[in-house]
Formats: C-alpha cells, structure tokens, sequence
C-alpha cells in the first residue's frame, strides 16, 4: 500500500538539513510520496525507517535493465497508465524475430537486414535494438546454439525464446555476456530457468496459459528469490493478447499489485505471421498498450519510420518541451567569419534546418536563441522569438564570438527583419525561405551570385 508524504515524513530524521536537494524534510516527504525522489536521496535515514519504507514507496512496477554496454536499455518503471498524466519513461524495445524453423539463408539474410534501418531522427538513434531467437520445436541444441551465435554478431540484445533449460544452458554459454533476457520460464519449468537465468545473471522472462497462471508463476519466482522479470503476456490470438498486456499494466498501476509489476514482451509476429500489415498495426498497437519488448518478423523502412515516429512522440515528456541547448552551432567547419543563420530551440526545428544546412556543404554558424521550446510561429506569436529577444541573445553570446555580420532569419519572420536592422547596428539581416527543404537552393543562388 503506498504512503502519503506525512506517513513518510514521521519516519525522516526531520535535520532540514536541505542535502536532498530539498529545502525541508517535509518537502522530501513529498516528493518521494508523489515517486519523484527515491528515500536513498537522504543521506540521514535510519536502517529501520530504510527497511519499513523502502516496499511501500518503491514504484509499482520494476525498472529492469536488460543488454550490456551501448546496448543496454531499461524496461518498465512505469508510474501512470496515460502518458497525459505524467509521462512514460522507458521507451519500447523492437526485436526482429528469427527462428530455428527458418533455412539458414533465410535467417541470415533477415539478420543482415536488422542493421540497415538505422538513422538519427530529432537527436535520437532510431534502430532495432533487439532479436528474439526462437528455439522451434525439435530443434537441437547445436542448431539453436549456431542461430544464437550468429544473431549476436548483429551487436544488437537477444531474447532467446526458449523452453527447454538445457538448450537454454547452451545458449547462455556462448551469449550471456552481452546480457540477453532468457524469455522460457512457464509454470512447468519455472525453478530450473530461474536457476539458469540466476546463475547466468541474465533478465527471466515469464509467461502463462493465462493470467491466473502467470500470477502463479510470478508469484512463485519472487518467493524463491527472483525479481528480475518480464513477463510474456503472448497469448493465443491477438484480442487475449491484447487483454493480457493491459489488465497486467492495469494491475500493476491502478490496484498497485506488484506480483505484475514487471515490463511485458508482445511477441507480435506470433500473431500476424506473415502479414506485415498486420504486424505494423499491432505493432503501434503495442507501441502504445504496453509491451516494453514488441517483437516483429522484419523491420524495413516503411515499418520503421511511423513506428519509431510514433514512439518518439509517445515517449518524450508532454511536461518538458523539446528543445536544444541555446547557441553557436559550427556547421560544415564553420569559423568566426562564416554567415550566420538563426532560428529557434525547438528540436524539431533545429535538426530539420541543421540537416538541410549541412546538405548545403556551406560553412554556416546556426545560432539558437532561446524560444521556449516552440517553433518559429509560436514562439514568435508568444513574443519568445522577436526582434528584442533576438538582438539582446546576439549582443550578449554572439558579437563576442563571431566577426560576421551577416544573419538570415527563418522566412516565417520576415516581418523582423526592419526592426532586426536598427536594434542590430552593423549588421545586414537577410530573409531565409519559409521552409527549410528550400535552404539548399537558397545558399547555392546565394554563391552563384557572390553573396557568401
Ligand atoms: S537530506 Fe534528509 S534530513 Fe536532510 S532535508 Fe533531506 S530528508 Fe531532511
């Protein structure tokens, strides 16, 4: 049951002594009561108020950390059923799905595939993080060993879809390193994987006929020991799917029942087999209602850009706008005395205009004003993006940086152009076009006519 901030407060050393980034004892009370500061935060807290707190303000559901090095990524620690109420915190995982049923050629060429999508949208990576290595049924241990081997060659984290503990065994042997979730326990195997994925320091994951199984299986895993879960909520068709991945997360959030406190894998090929259209769909689906692993038969292109679209925009904080640090961007090796172009913080805007800037091959300074993390229209209709604000961000962080004097302002704000001029003596102050895909022609106009 969770506590409320005074409940908390009883058992804090009540010092104000403010090492908590808090102003008062109270105050942290508070926020650990809300999940927004951990008790470890207080450097004062007794052992005893330590072991009685600790259960009751640990988050519903469990962080899980799954991978090793630059492909670790952490699961769940989800706080809120709808990302409007707060906001999600562990993005969706993509597996690609390979299988020991498969021909060889065919398995090898959907693994070359998993790293041809991969590109940078908005600052963030946009790849197939994982595979899932599904052992088929008959398969030898040699056979399932060799697939693992060569999915772990793509450098990506692997699920290994497995059953039986001592394939299992194998397979962790040649990939446990790289810390893949061993996704095979059930309730008629449950302790020997526990045992294998314990001993091999690996993520367990679990599933079940149905829910009432699942809970018993959890249930009967965290009183042997073992907490590092997720729980595979798969079932036979895509409407059980479906209802088991929500009442889990609806459980874990709402009734606040740990026993389903653990990330989720949707194993979305299972259930569209070899329709991609269906897997896309159910993949966004599933983007949204809640797998913390989805797991597809294939990843191209036009799978990828409105899954990861999507994703994006579901997993960024709707209480943090996005934007970028204020200032001088070098681009194309810009130095001091190279033109200077201007725009606002709002990531989007940045990484559209900064790639279309590049494209140019131009070398460019780009100076980011700070505009509260609106566009160029919005900020300027908020009076974030104008004339003053722009003149006073040159004066203070660019005239002492820059020798030019030559700035092109986003077209969208050609109106500031006039006041730009007697706020800024000495500088000349160009009109940009309205959209940003126009930049190109615009520099190579501007060098064939000797202005650069
Ligand atoms: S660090 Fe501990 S004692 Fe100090 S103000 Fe925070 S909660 Fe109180």
């Amino acid at each position: 049951m969770a506590l409320n901030g005074i409940q908390i407060f009883k058992l804090t050393p009540k010092k104000n002594c403010k090492e908590c980034g808090c102003p008062t004892c109270m105050a942290f009370s508070m926020k650990v009561a809300q999940g927004a500061l951990e008790l470890s935060k207080c450097p004062y807290m007794s052992q005893e108020a330590l072991d009685s707190l600790s259960e009751a303000t640990a988050p519903p559901m469990k962080s899980i950390k799954v991978g090793a090095g630059d492909n670790e990524y952490t699961l769940g620690g989800e706080t809120v059923l709808y990302r409007h109420e707060k906001t999600f915190v562990s993005k969706t995982r993509y597996a690609v799905s390979v299988c020991t049923d498969m021909a060889d050629d065919a398995a090898e060429a959907k693994l070359a595939e998993v790293s041809k999508v991969d590109y940078e949208r908005i600052g963030e990576q946009m790849k197939v993080e994982m595979v899932y290595v599904n052992c088929g049924s008959g398969a030898s241990a040699d056979k399932y060993v060799e697939l693992v081997k060569k999915a772990a060659a793509t450098g990506r984290t692997l699920v290994l879809g497995v059953k039986d503990v001592e394939i299992a065994k194998a397979a962790l042997e040649v990939c446990k390193d790289g810390k893949p979730v061993l996704n095979g326990a059930d309730a008629s195997n449950y302790a020997e994987m526990s045992k294998v994925a314990t001993d091999a320091g690996v993520v367990l994951g679990v599933s079940g006929a149905n829910l009432d199984e699942l809970y018993d299986t959890v249930a009967a895993l965290e009183k042997s020991g073992n907490k590092n879960l997720v729980l595979d909520t798969t079932g036979a068709t895509i409407k059980e799917t479906f209802a088991n991945t929500v009442e889990v997360r609806r459980a874990a959030l709402k009734n606040e029942d740990r026993t389903f406190g653990y990330p989720s894998i949707v194993n979305v090929s299972r259930l569209a087999r070899d329709d991609r259209h269906m897997a896309q769909a159910l993949a966004s689906v599933f983007t949204m209602k809640y797998g913390s692993i989805v797991v597809l038969p294939g990843m191209d292109y036009a799978d990828a850009l409105p899954l990861y679209g999507l994703r994006q925009n579901l997993f960024t904080d709707p209480q943090k706008p996005m934007k970028v640090a204020p200032g001088v961007y070098p681009l194309n090796g810009a130095d001091e005395n190279s033109i200077i172009v201007t725009t606002v913080d709002f990531a989007l805007t940045y990484f559209v205009v900064s790639g279309e800037l590049e494209r140019s091959g131009v070398p460019i300074n780009l100076v980011i004003n700070d505009a509260g993390g609106l566009s160029v229209l919005t900020s300027w209709a908020a009076g974030k993006f104008s004339s003053g604000s722009i003149a006073k961000f040159f004066k203070e962080e660019v005239e002492g940086k820059l020798k030019c004097r030559k700035m092109i302002i986003p077209g969208k704000v050609a109106v500031l152009k006039g006041d730009l001029e007697s706020k800024l003596p000495g500088w000349e102050i160009i009109v940009a076009p309205r959209e940003a895909v126009e930049l190109v022609k615009f520099f190579k106009d501007m060098q064939a006519n000797g202005e650069l």
